[in-house]
């Protein structure tokens, strides 16, 4: 049986080359795009390669989509084995709104879309979060780097503090609770915490589901840039290699270049 590989954000950038190399390696890629004329078209000229891609509409941030590409997945494909967070947002400036939808979509936008397709998830299945550089811990102050970094921390502690996160900034005072100024940054730190937390509740499911992140380094795509070192060809590998992990592999840890990031 083919295994069939879900990638959000999947239209263009880092996420549609994760589609192009997961397709190369033989699994059929529903490539998810808030946008379905956009998705169509990337998924015809991966088709075109010869790769076996189904757009399907995915907009993180929306819940019921979620739910309908869940439903959609289960009547169609009976199950899944590989899920790839990738789709992501960095806006310009910092306040409020920057701060509630940066969240919304970069670290609550994954916990959607795992928490819907895991019980879809085969055997031996992979979780991948495509997460930063910039999601280093040590750019919050010391309590919440311990409160994000307790081992037994859990889905709801997590996502109280990133709640809290978006209320400190309504509220003028992220920065004396301990936040930095960038929305980025702290979804991302919360998009790390969550690899691990949902690392630890897979420990006693018994399907041998592995969930990591990724760091694609600084890739040159719309959000990275023209002068960014990397192509996307190199920033999906990473992604791509942990969305292959053979049994026994790593759970719960962020890579970088095939590696345990170092921060
Ligand atoms: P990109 O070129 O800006 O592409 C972002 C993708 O995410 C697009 O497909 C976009 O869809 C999609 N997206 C945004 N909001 C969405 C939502 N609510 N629902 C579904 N899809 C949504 O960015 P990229 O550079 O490929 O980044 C991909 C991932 O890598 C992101 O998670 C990013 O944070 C991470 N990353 C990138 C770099 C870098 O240097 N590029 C470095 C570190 C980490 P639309 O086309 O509809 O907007």
């Amino acid at each position: 049986m083919r295994r069939v590989a879900v990638v959000s954000g999947g239209n263009r950038g880092i996420g549609l080359e994760i589609c192009r190399q997961l397709g190369r390696r033989g699994l059929h890629v529903v490539l998810g795009s808030r946008d379905e004329v956009r998705g169509s078209a990337a998924a015809a000229a991966l088709a075109e390669q010869g790769l076996s891609v189904e757009p399907r509409r995915l907009d993180v941030s929306d819940e019921r989509s979620v739910e309908e590409l869940a439903r959609t997945l289960a009547a169609e494909h009976g199950g899944i084995d590989v899920v790839v967070n990738n789709a992501g947002i960095a806006m310009q400036g910092f306040d409020a709104e920057v701060a509630r939808n940066t969240i919304d979509v970069n670290f609550f936008g994954p916990l959607r879309l795992t928490s819907e397709l895991l019980p879809l998830v085969r055997p031996e299945g992979r979780i991948v979060m495509v997460t930063s550089g910039l999601g280093d811990r040590r750019s919050v102050s010391k309590p919440l780097q311990a409160q994000l970094g307790k081992a037994d921390l859990t889905r709801d502690e997590l996502v109280q503090l990133m709640r809290k996160f978006v209320s400190d900034v309504s509220a003028g005072r992220h920065t004396a609770e301990g936040w930095p100024s960038s929305a980025y940054a702290v979804s991302k730190i919360g998009l790390n915490a969550l690899t691990g937390v949902l690392a630890r509740e897979l420990a006693g499911d018994g399907r041998e589901i592995l969930c990591n992140a990724a760091c694609p380094g600084w890739v040159r795509t719309d959000m990275g840039g023209a002068h960014a070192p990397r192509s996307a060809e190199e920033g999906a590998e990473t992604p791509v290699w942990l969305a292959l992990l053979p049994s026994g592999g790593p759970q719960g840890g962020v890579f970088r270049d095939k590696a345990p990031a170092r921060w």
